[in-house]
Order: C-alpha cells, then sequence, then structure tokens
C-alpha cells in the first residue's frame, strides 16, 4: 500500500444514506481531508458528504497514474485485452444499474427513469471504446526502396477528466472510456455538487481489475483540486465540460503546461422549423430538447426559430406541452412520462429565473412558466418564452436551465442569420419535409452537429463538439479516440 498518512484508507461507500465517500487513489479509497456535504436537489435535504481533495491529494493521484503509465502494466496490455476490461467496466454499471439510478436520482435531482437512462448511456461508452481498443492502426509511408516507414499512435499518458454536474456519470464515461480504451491513465475530479455516482466507475475499476493508479477519483472543489489538477506538470492531456469561464482558465492552466485540451463549453442551440414541418413530433422533440435533465444540457434546444406563418401555432403548442408536465422530484417518476425533475442547485434555479425576468423586461412574452415552484428543492417551472428577438439576452446567453425562446422569421436567410447569431455553435436542428431546404441549412448552420427532423439523432457513435465559444475537440465517436493519442513515425533505412 502507498504511503497516504495523512489520509487513512477508508472503504467503498455503500448505499444511500451515507456518511462518508472518499476519493479513491492508486487502488485505495482515501478518506481525503475535510468533508464537503452533498444534497438531494429535490428536497434540499443533505444525504452524504463527500471528500475534499486538496492539491496533496491531486499531487498524489497523478503520481500514482504517472506511476502507472511509466511502468507499462496498462499501455503494454494487448489492446483486445485492454479493451475487454473497458467493456467490462461497462458490465459492471448494468449490473448495478438499480443501485446507481437511485444515487444519481437522489444527487443529481432527475428522474427516476432519465438517471436509469443515464447509466445505460454511461455503460454504452465503455462498450463502444472498448470494442475500438484494438481499431487504432497506424500506415506505413512509401518512401522508396531504401526505407520502411510507419507510424504509430501512442497513449498521451495521464490525462485529466474535470466533470460537469449536469450527466455526472455519463460525462465521466465519456472521457475515461476512450482514454483507458486507448491506454492512458485518468485521474477524474468529481463535480462537486453530485459526486457519488461517479464513485460506481472506481468500483467497476476494482471489480475488473483494472491496475493500480489507471483511474483516480477525485472528490472537491473546482477552484482547490480542478485548478491544482488542471495546472499538474505532471498531467499529460486534458478534458473539461463546463462554462465559457472555466474553460479559459483550464485552457489558459493547458497552456502554461504545453499540454493539448478538449473543452465542451455549451451552447445557445437552435432549432429552424419550417411551414412543411411535421408538428406533432416537433412537439415531442421539444420535450426531449428543452425538458430532458430540466434542460441543464450543453445541446438543449433552448432556442426555437419559427416561420411567421406557424408561429402563433408552434408557441400554443409548445406552451401547452409545457403546462401539461409534471414538475416533482426524481423518485416521484420511476417511468417514462411526461414529467421533469429539479435543477442542480438553488443558485442555478435562481440565475435561471432572473433571466426569465429580465426578458420580459426587455420586451418578450412569458407563455409557460417562468418562476419557481413553492416547494422545497429547487424547481423551476417549464418555461416558454415568446416573440423573442435577436439581441435579447435571453437569445444570445446559455440558461442552463428548463427554458426554451421562441424567435420568428420569414425568409430562409433570416433563418439562418438568427440560428448563426450567437457566440455559440455545438448544435442545430432544421424541421422540414423539403430535403432540400433541409440540406442547406444543415449545410450552412455552424455547428458542430445538425439534427434534421429529429432534436439528438446520433448516439455515442457520432462525434459531438462545438465551433465558436462552444469549445474544440471532439468527443464521441471515432474522433473522440484521436485526443487521447499522439502519433509517432518510425523510419528504417535499409543498408546494404
Ligand atoms: P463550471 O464552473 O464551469 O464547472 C464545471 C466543472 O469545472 C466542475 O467540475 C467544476 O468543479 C470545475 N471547476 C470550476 N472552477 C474550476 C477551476 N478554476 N479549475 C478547474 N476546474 C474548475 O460550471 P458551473 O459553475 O458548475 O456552471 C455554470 C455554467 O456552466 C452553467 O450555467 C452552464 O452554462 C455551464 N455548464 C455547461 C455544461 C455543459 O455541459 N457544457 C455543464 C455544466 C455547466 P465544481 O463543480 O466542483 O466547482
Ligand atoms: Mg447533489
Amino acid at each position: 500500500m502507498p504511503d497516504f498518512a495523512t489520509t487513512p484508507q477508508a472503504s467503498a461507500p455503500q448505499m444511500l444514506p451515507h456518511t462518508h465517500w472518499p476519493n479513491f487513489i492508486d487502488g485505495y479509497w482515501q478518506g481525503g481531508g475535510s468533508s464537503v456535504p452533498v444534497y438531494n436537489p429535490g428536497t434540499g435535504q443533505q444525504i452524504a458528504t463527500q471528500a475534499c481533495a486538496s492539491a496533496t491529494h491531486v499531487d498524489r493521484a497523478v503520481g500514482a497514474a504517472q506511476r502507472c503509465h511509466q511502468e507499462g502494466s496498462f499501455r503494454h496490455l494487448a489492446p483486445v485485452e485492454r479493451g475487454r476490461l473497458v467493456q467490462r467496466m461497462g458490465q459492471y454499471l448494468l449490473e448495478h444499474l438499480d443501485e446507481i439510478a437511485n444515487v444519481l436520482c437522489l444527487d443529481v435531482g432527475k428522474p427516476l427513469w432519465e438517471a436509469r437512462l443515464e447509466v445505460e448511456t454511461a455503460a454504452r461508452y465503455f462498450e463502444y471504446y472498448g470494442n475500438q481498443a484494438e481499431t487504432m492502426e497506424g500506415r506505413s509511408i512509401p518512401l522508396g526502396g531504401q526505407y520502411f516507414d510507419f507510424t504509430v499512435h501512442e497513449p498521451y499518458g495521464v490525462t485529466a477528466h474535470i466533470i460537469p454536474w449536469n450527466y455526472p456519470l455519463e460525462m465521466t464515461a465519456r472521457s475515461v472510456s476512450a482514454a483507458l480504451a486507448t491506454g492512458n491513465t485518468c485521474v477524474v475530479k468529481t463535480p462537486e455538487l453530485d459526486p457519488l455516482a461517479v464513485t460506481y466507475i472506481a468500483r467497476a475499476a476494482e471489480c475488473v481489475g483494472l491496475p493500480a493508479g489507471a483511474l483516480n477519483i477525485l472528490c472537491g472543489y473546482g477552484s482547490e483540486a480542478g485548478a491544482a489538477l488542471s495546472a499538474h506538470p505532471d498531467i499529460d492531456q486534458l478534458v473539461f465540460t463546463g462554462s465559457v469561464q472555466t474553460g479559459i482558465a483550464i485552457a489558459t492552466a493547458a497552456a502554461q503546461n504545453v499540454v493539448p485540451c478538449v473543452l465542451e463549453l455549451g451552447g445557445k442551440s437552435a432549432a429552424v422549423v419550417f411551414d412543411d414541418a411535421d408538428l406533432e413530433a416537433l412537439v415531442s422533440d421539444v420535450r426531449w430538447g428543452i425538458y430532458f435533465n430540466a434542460g441543464q444540457v450543453c445541446s438543449a434546444m433552448s432556442r426555437l426559430i419559427v416561420h411567421e406563418s406557424i408561429y402563433d401555432d408552434v408557441v400554443s403548442r409548445v406552451a401547452e406541452m409545457s403546462k401539461s408536465l409534471e414538475v416533482g422530484p426524481g423518485m416521484a417518476f420511476p417511468a417514462h412520462g411526461p414529467n421533469m425533475g429539479a435543477m442542480i442547485s438553488e443558485a442555478q434555479r435562481d440565475k435561471a429565473e432572473a433571466m426569465c425576468q429580465r426578458a420580459q423586461q426587455q420586451g418578450a412574452r412569458l407563455v409557460a412558466g417562468g418562476a419557481r415552484l413553492d416547494r422545497d428543492g429547487y424547481f423551476l417551472a417549464p418555461t416558454v418564452i415568446a416573440d423573442v428577438t435577436a439581441e435579447m439576452e435571453i437569445a444570445q446567453q446559455e440558461v442552463f436551465g428548463p427554458v426554451v425562446a421562441v424567435l420568428k422569421f420569414r425568409t430562409e436567410d433570416e433563418a439562418i442569420a438568427l440560428a448563426n447569431g450567437t457566440d455559440y455553435g455545438l448544435v442545430g436542428g432544421v424541421y422540414s419535409a423539403n430535403i432540400n431546404r433541409a440540406m442547406r441549412i444543415s449545410r450552412d448552420i455552424r455547428a458542430g452537429q445538425v439534427f434534421v427532423n429529429e432534436w439528438y439523432a446520433g448516439g455515442v457513435e457520432t462525434p459531438f463538439g462545438g465551433f465558436g465559444k462552444s469549445g474544440y475537440g471532439r468527443e464521441k465517436g471515432r474522433e473522440a479516440l484521436l485526443n487521447y493519442v499522439q502519433t509517432k513515425n518510425v523510419g528504417i533505412a535499409i543498408k546494404g
């Protein structure tokens, strides 16, 4: 056992309520300094405490990951074997689906059925990238008869993963599975607001026999553990999902150490709706697009840009759907249905509510929701704000809550200008029965992913990432594997 004199070994946490959820460093559960409370956003009640990693814990975790990488026990495994370990981690999550979904539901505030989907998607990432581990082939480069030249993809080494609170399990699975499949070691900083479910990824690593140090998971504050991790001189690559402001701090730290980073920084994504769209399907997509996870989704459908001839009809259909949703603590919603959970914190709820109020002051029309619910927990009613114009804050800034802004357009050029009229560019969508029109919009929208006639069309297989202030680099799909490898060229002179 390593010398962790100041942090006695803890045991793996049990089911909630559990007093303390520790760090996982170098294959051991570690108490980790002072503790931070963890709340259920659906009730506002404290449900657990978590470790509070300091710069010293970060240093230990990075040291363990670096040692594991340098020893080679993980990176030199046959890719098929490494891939099987990664796949088995996903199987572990599925085998504990009920237990993990329960924890996610209580910790994040999302409906239980949404929590189950998150566990399934997290497991799917381990399956997908586990399968890809043995496909990272190089190429040979013809240099004439006197040389043999080839390339190999080598892992960077120690990768750092700073995780957002909206999908803590899924976002950790997304980057860690690809990093491990390509032979890297990982240090994860969980979100302070909802760290608990990520612990199960450490348990999965333990269970499948990942070498000690290959995966380390730290709880604590972004300003302390997150900042120490992103600035650590021994990390070789960084992945961050979160706000633009923190993204800039992360990119600056990465630049100081001259290491690459992937930034996924949210969006203000628009669906453009033409007069020949299937409006029933559209309304169902708005329900998923802006109320899934209470709108706390970087690729949420936060703007609807609607042709003037169907504008009033769309506004009233979307308002009716929004008012029909039941809102409450996640445990009240075991099955998929017209329901929505809490926002992650009081601060996020208050911020979203204030943005709704400012939108009205700027001349927009509230047609549904717009205010908190009068009950314990952090709830905002499903909100529709119509008559939004391009310069308003609600058209430009990410709410990160259950709030859709509706704008009107007359011509196709106007629709494209509105869709592209923010600093962001994560995803976009178009609804039309006319394939040429849909293709023109797909071509002209400045975004990393475009959905035609179905919001969220795609899966773990399809690359995802931003244009503009939505960040750079790609997660998901084959593209993401390239975040975690560097190309080495070997040239051999043939003598004689
Ligand atoms: P944030 O501050 O960007 O936090 C995201 C992650 O970065 C968390 O793990 C956070 O840790 C960590 N962090 C914070 N400060 C850090 C620092 N100086 N160095 C390294 N890591 C640091 O986001 P937030 O305050 O939770 O949410 C604010 C806004 O971010 C939201 O309104 C939303 O617009 C955006 N957001 C976007 C996404 C997305 O999917 N694109 C996800 C979440 C948030 P702690 O949480 O432990 O402090
Ligand atoms: Mg919580």
